[in-house]
């Protein structure tokens, strides 16, 4: 073993490639990226502690090893889990594609007939699986910890006399350490040291932490400069487990690629498969919206949900990775009312943890145009700009939405109609800034219909008035804000007072429907 800490103690001691000796700073302390532990260690003397301590083995590292633990980031190369685990798929696949036409010979036009349903080996997406449950951020956790059957207990020792074990065991903490590789990141390979009864050192250990931390560090600086295009490289390894359990169950055929990275989001498309226990039809083609599991870019969007009382009593328990898979479950939610109302916007096919899958809007892979990117006829202009006063009022009406995001970014232009995305900040109209939301996105579809040429666009105060039936009579943009606050604000009271809110603003009358 000694052998194996001088050469990952001291990693830079062999000559290294030429840009380390140009360093002026000197030889930095690590290697390249191909550094693995498999490299510092000898075949020869892998296969020997193998063999000598097969039996003595340790099964629940081993199940650990197999697991969602993902080497290498690119998965054409590098990550030779991720290729044998497809390449499995597609087998398991195959097998019960035959299966399902040995079944299908066999019980011919029979009343009675019998079923290889256990055989099969693809099994439908099972959302109930344990390991679905456990949170990828989570999973750090030293894997001795759950099962003890070597742990030493407080005292710091265990056994008697010459049989004494202490928490400083060689043994016992070499296994440690070698389990705790585990928790090195997923692009630090350390070859096959997890699956055997491998005991580091704890020197050894420390200088493997060392430089997986600086690894994982280099390449996060590297991976900022990426440019994310394809499914693999933009989602962490989590996630990508999760999008090829979704090929793999059926429910989708291939995911082809990434539509859009946004701060909050990446999008991308799939074709979808045929799954046979969802009951629902999957579209044909799917948009995958994965929510950044990154926590900074959701801090600004507290109070888009804080105050929303569907998911008040909830956010105060919830810690933020949970709350970031509320951001898809709200987006599933608001997409389900305005489904309801027929406003034109993607069908939800499935929800998983933070990614959503919906319908695709666009065709053969090309996603329909955001409104900002398409020109339009002066006659589909104005069409559009009634189709959406119509949609606001149906979203406010029907669905008691305020969209709350809603611009030309988030309207998309397919079938000679709009389409609107991106609702997962969409909030009731009685939540504490509601109206304010209303009024942003009024501003934003005025000035759009605006400048785009449509003459009989209201501006935004005449649009918030007709869309919330309200009827603030303010003529200019202070007073109106100022009058949308009071009423934010006497709504907030009666919560004080009350408990709960007005279920609706009050309104003079009905107000009027608009249409051409
Ligand atoms: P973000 O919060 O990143 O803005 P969006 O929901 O707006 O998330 O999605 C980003 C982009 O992805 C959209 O502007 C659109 O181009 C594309 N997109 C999202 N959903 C769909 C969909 N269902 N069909 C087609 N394209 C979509
Ligand atoms: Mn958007």
């Amino acid at each position: 073993m000694d052998s194996v800490g001088v050469a990952a103690a001291a990693p830079d001691a062999g000559p290294g490639p030429a840009w380390q000796s140009k360093c002026p700073w000197g030889a930095p302390s690590t290697t390249s990226m191909s550094c693995s532990l498999a490299d510092v260690m000898s075949e020869q003397l892998a296969k020997e502690l193998q063999l000598e301590e097969e039996n003595a083995a340790f099964p629940e590292v081993v199940a650990a090893a197999e697991g969602p633990f993902i080497t290498g980031e690119n998965i054409d190369t590098s990550s030779d889990l991720m290729l044998a685990q497809m390449l499995q798929m597609e087998f398991d696949r195959e097998y019960d594609a035959q299966l399902r036409r040995e079944e299908k010979k066999i019980n011919g036009d029979s009343k009675v007939s019998i079923s290889f349903e256990n055989y099969r080996k693809v099994h439908p997406y099972d959302s109930d699986s344990s390991e679905d449950e456990v949170d990828w951020q989570d999973t750090r956790h030293d894997p001795y910890r759950a099962d003890k059957p070597t742990t030493t207990p407080r005292r710091g020792f265990i056994g008697k006399g010459k049989d004494i074990t202490t928490k400083h065991d060689e043994v016992v903490c070499g296994r440690k350490n070698t389990a705790r590789m585990e928790n090195f990141a997923p692009e630090f390979q350390v070859g096959d040291g997890i699956g055997m009864d491998l005991k580091l050192s704890n020197q050894v250990f420390n200088a493997l932490k060392q430089h997986a931390y600086s690894e994982e560090r280099r390449s996060a600086r590297l991976h900022e400069k990426k440019e994310h295009s394809t499914a693999e490289k933009a989602v962490d390894p989590k996630t990508r487990l999760l999008l090829y359990k979704m090929v793999n169950s059926g429910m989708l055929e291939t995911i082809t690629g990434c539509i859009s990275t946004g701060k909050e989001s990446v999008v991308f498309h799939a074709y979808g498969g045929n799954s046979a226990t969802e009951d629902k039809v999957i579209s044909p083609e799917c948009a995958i919206k994965v929510f950044k599991t990154t926590l900074n870019e959701f801090k600004n969007r507290d109070k888009y949900i804080k105050d929303d009382y569907r998911f008040k009593d909830r956010f105060s328990k919830l810690n933020p990775r949970k709350i970031i898979r509320m951001w898809a479950e709200k987006e599933m939610h608001n997409l389900t009312r305005m489904q309801n109302a027929g406003i034109p916007c993607p069908q939800v096919v499935i929800l998983k943890k933070h990614v959503l899958v919906m319908s695709f809007i666009g065709q053969d892979q090309v996603p329909a145009p955001k409104l900002k990117d398409v020109t339009l006829s002066g006659e589909d202009m104005k069409k559009a700009y009634y189709q959406i006063l119509n949609m606001m009022q149906q979203l406010y009406r029907e669905c008691n939405l305020v969209h709350a995001d809603l611009s030309e970014y988030n309207m998309l232009w397919h079938d000679g109609k709009v389409w609107l995305i991106d609702v997962s900040q969409s909030v009731e109209p009685t939540h504490p800034h509601g109206l304010e939301f209303l009024f942003r996105d009024c501003r934003n579809v005025s000035q759009f219909f605006q400048k785009g040429g449509v003459t009989e666009a209201l501006n935004e105060r005449e649009l918030f008035n007709a869309v919330s039936g309200l009827n603030i009579t303010a003529d200019n943009e202070v007073d109106f804000q100022a009058e949308i606050e009071a009423l934010e604000k006497m709504n907030e009271d009666h919560v004080q007072n009350h408990g709960k809110k007005l279920s609706t603003f009050s309104s003079d009358g009905d107000p009027p429907i608009y249409d051409e």
